[in-house]
């Protein structure tokens, strides 16, 4: 999609810290990260949201979450990491491109929305 954010990273019109790329999918660095390692894994398809997925997203899905735990390990969260999906204004959803966010180490702005 032409004024995407995301789309613009996945062409390589905007310019962002990327850690993994490969024919179906980019993961690049948040750039206001809410823990130590914060990264964004996203489809190079232009999906908008969980809401619009189709049946012929299926394969792409499960690989982008199979894929979830790869990406952490490589990242040094062995023990564990977290995972979200903001889906959705109600959601919180800011870029409408479908995306997980993966977050581990340190919890910055995670740990205090938890203390409030
Ligand atoms: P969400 O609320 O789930 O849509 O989250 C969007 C995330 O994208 C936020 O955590 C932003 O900090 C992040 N973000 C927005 N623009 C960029 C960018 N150009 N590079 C990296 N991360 C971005």
């Amino acid at each position: 999609m032409s004024n995407c954010i995301f789309c613009k990273i996945v062409n390589g019109e905007i310019a962002a810290q990327k850690v993994f790329e490969d024919k179906d999918m980019v993961v690049f660095h948040d750039i206001n990260p809410a823990a130590e390692v914060h990264v964004l894994v996203v489809p190079k398809k232009h999906i908008e949201s969980l809401s619009t997925l189709t049946d012929k997203d299926n394969d792409l899905i499960a690989k982008l979450t199979q894929n979830l735990t790869k990406v952490a390990t490589m990242l040094g969260l062995e023990t564990g990491f977290k995972t979200l999906i903001n889906t959705g204004e109600g959601g919180g959803q800011l870029v409408p491109h479908l995306h997980y966010h993966i977050l581990g180490g340190k919890l910055t702005k995670l740990q205090a929305l938890k203390n409030t």
